[in-house]
């Protein structure tokens, strides 16, 4: 599965420089199968760049989808009135939801797109929609299954556990679990390779709202250890909390639980696959390029925020040395991208083939003009880059050491680009 992260907030903050990399939009993730489903989670405003993103790639093509709604909080539904893809005849979504106080999925739906709110009703956009409610447990969505657990939230809010080829995930954007982690939801995260949950507040501020319905990184951290979770996304970050407090929470939380990154603007993770297709496909380009990156975890992330380009590296020397890994940066090196950053804070070694991979990455940054730099580069990869020259050409920021407050930098700077 591929999953993007099209919207990753609680609520809208203010337009603001600090908070782009996390960026603006509503809980919106993308879901792709490798039997082509595409299946969209909750409807904030994210899902309206996702329409335009559909709309290009399908080239006139029907779109059809299946749309997940985990309760009907304006942050999770608001973005679907903005949906493009919705007002054009031939195209088809069919929306889930298990909606406790609200009533059907769609009847909320409809409500907000009512003549109070919205120029045109749901009734008049020219897409086939189609309204679903779901009950608790286990359903077969064409292929996909789709589990659910009622969590606690104000007016209750579900969690997904989508399962494709041979692995899953978990989604659950908004729950307070109060005094006890709820076993419903460590049930459904059962060894899920990714967890996406709430981390809304952080743990100074959770006092002041207890009762709100949301969680700290603590909370996701403990669901995602009771439940034998491979990875773990922190999600539904607070308007208030701009770039850098989040990269300091998301270091507190990686202290207490390294498996952990935080949900940025469009972020996409790879799924492992034991899929019979994919193991197919892969088997015929391990055999061409004895490439076997796809039977073990990616567990790297590539995101863009404006300018730069964010990396963050595998644990696994065998993926970090894959030509998919390779590919997926090479591909995103194009403008506006002035800066790569490659974060090495998973990575401990280094062989003699990812090496030549960082090569060929420098060398298509130096042809573009694009500035390299590695940041969390413990000592052990510092002697390696020194010894291979790439100071000469690449910034390289070693692991902060030592510093017990969060955000206090003492990175060393090593290099800095020629020119
Ligand atoms: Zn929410
Ligand atoms: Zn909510």
């Amino acid at each position: 599965m591929m999953l993007k992260f099209w919207g990753a907030r609680g609520s809208i903050p203010t337009p603001d420089p600090e908070c782009m990399r996390y960026g603006g939009d509503t809980s919106c993730l993308e879901v792709r199968t490798s039997n082509e489903r595409l299946l969209i989670l909750d409807a904030g405003t994210g899902i309206r760049r996702l329409g335009i993103d559909l709309e290009e790639k399908a080239q006139g093509k029907p779109i059809t989808a299946d749309i997940f709604i985990t309760h009907g909080h304006w942050d999770h539904i608001q973005g679907f009135p903005f949906f493009r893809p919705a007002y054009k005849a031939g195209n088809q979504f069919t929306f889930y939801g298990l909606f406790k106080v609200d009533g059907r999925v769609e009847e909320s739906m409809k409500g907000l797109m009512g003549q109070l709110y919205f120029p045109v009703s749901m009734d008049n956009m020219a897409s086939e929609l189609v309204f679903k409610d779901i009950l608790e447990g286990e359903k077969d969505v064409e292929g996909v299954r789709v589990s659910t657990c009622v969590v606690n939230h104000p007016q209750g809010a579900v969690a997904y556990r989508i399962e494709h080829g041979g692995t899953a995930i978990v989604y659950c954007p908004d729950t307070e679990h109060g005094d006890q982690l709820q076993p419903k939801l460590i049930e459904l995260s059962r060894e899920a390779e990714y967890l996406i949950h709430d981390a809304h507040y952080s743990p100074e501020e959770y006092p002041m709202y207890r009762g709100w319905g949301h969680s700290t990184y603590r909370e996701a951290i403990g669901v995602a250890k009771a439940a034998g979770v491979q990875n773990l996304v922190l999600f539904h970050h607070a308007p208030e909390h701009h770039d850098k407090f989040l990269d300091e929470l998301l270091d507190r939380a990686r202290q207490e639980w390294p498996h952990t990154i935080a949900a940025t603007r469009d972020l996409v993770v790879k799924t492992r696959s034991t899929d019979t297709a994919l193991r197919q496909k892969a088997i015929s380009d391990a055999q061409r390029s004895a490439d076997f990156s796809w039977f073990v975890p990616q567990g790297y992330s590539v995101q863009r925020a404006g300018e730069d380009l964010h990396v963050l590296c595998p644990p696994s020397r065998t993926v970090l040395a894959s030509n998919s890994f390779q590919e997926d940066i090479l591909r995103e090196l194009v403008p506006p991208v002035k800066k790569l950053i490659m974060d090495f804070t998973l990575v401990d070694r280094l062989n003699s083939v990812c090496l030549g991979v960082l090569g060929r990455i420098l060398a298509s940054c130096q042809k573009k003009e694009i500035r390299l730099v590695f940041v969390n580069v413990n000592e052990y990869l510092l002697e390696i880059l020194k010894v291979t020259r790439f100071s000469e050409v690449a910034t390289i920021e070693t692991k902060t050491t030592g510093s017990t407050s969060p955000g206090a930098s003492t990175s060393t700077i090593l290099g800095q680009r020629r020119s």
